[in-house]
């Protein structure tokens, strides 16, 4: 069974809920799709057995032996990416998109493409299983194509593995990545917080998994910090049917329990919040 954990918005607890349920689950594939700021690693400390290249562009390079300084590549580039310095082309790979064009005008081909060495993605162990994340170079693009790669290492890895649980910490917003993170689950999970700006997110990540026709549970995080937006909440996912399957109250064990780089199952294993989760992750994986 894969099951994705979303929220729209960041900083409302997904990756917290999400370290949780692995840590009930006890046996997983944990996968952490959020490449632009993986952090359940930081909880678990995962090894490092595989480490995979990924490349999410690549750049113009000039090979200095044949440019004869004709210009012809710096003056077509739109974006400025090449220039002609005393004679030699030079390529500013910051700026260049990649486009190839240089590639295929310059008279002496003295120019060809290299992918960028920036991504990678690392298959390890940790206490619950097996873990699959990714590290996205500062700056680059296509994180959705890096997630994609991510997926499908964890499904090889699952594979190998005979059938096993899979949960998929996804990024927050509802772009390519998060796209590329839910695609193919068979549950959604979306936290929401009860802030107007969590309700609206929440509510574009329901409105996202539900194009996909993937069946959506809603967890509401610090419900009790406004009871009243907790209470539209889920008036709204009645309405829509979906079920709500724990309330979790602010808890300061929650906090401390990050502090100390554990799940809350793990700090405060008989807190109103473990307890909910359990809960939840019963009604998750039974139904
Ligand atoms: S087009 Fe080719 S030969 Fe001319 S400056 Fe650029 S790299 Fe050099
Ligand atoms: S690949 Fe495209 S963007 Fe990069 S230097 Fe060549 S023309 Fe410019």
């Amino acid at each position: 069974m894969k099951i994705a954990i979303i929220s729209g918005k960041g900083g409302t607890g997904k990756s917290t809920i999400t370290s949780a349920l692995t840590a009930i689950a006890q046996d997983v594939i944990a996968v952490d799709c959020d490449v632009d700021a993986a952090n359940l690693y930081l909880i678990f400390h995962p090894t490092e057995e595989t480490t995979i290249p990924f490349s999410t562009s690549s750049h113009a390079v000039v090979n200095a032996e044949d440019c004869i300084g004709c210009s012809t590549c710096s003056d077509a580039c739109h974006f400025g990416a090449i220039e002609c310095i005393d004679g030699l082309a030079v390529v500013d790979e910051r700026a260049c998109e990649g486009c190839q064009l240089c590639t295929r005008i310059c008279p002496t081909q003295a120019i060809h493409m290299e992918a960028s060495k920036d991504s990678y993605i690392y298959i390890g162990n940790f206490r619950y299983g097996k873990m699959v994340r990714a590290r996205l170079t500062p700056g680059e693009e296509n994180s959705g194509m890096l997630v994609t790669q991510l997926r499908k290492k964890a499904e090889e890895t699952a594979k190998e593995k005979g059938d096993s649980l899979l949960l998929l910490d996804g990024p927050p917003g509802i772009g390519c990545p998060v796209i590329a993170s839910i695609t193919g689950v068979d549950k959604v999970v979306v936290v929401c917080e009860p802030s107007l700006s969590g309700i609206a997110d929440m509510k574009r990540a329901c409105q996202l998994a539900s194009s996909q026709e993937i069946p959506i549970y809603l967890i509401i995080n610090k419900c009790d910090l406004d009871q009243e937006n907790s209470d539209s909440v889920r008036a709204w996912a009645a309405e829509k049917q979906y079920p709500v399957i724990a309330m979790l109250p602010f808890e300061s064990d929650m906090v401390a329990a990050q502090m100390q780089a554990k799940t809350i199952m793990e700090y405060a294993p008989q807190s109103i919040c473990s307890n909910e989760l359990r809960k939840a992750f019963k009604q998750l994986t039974l139904s």
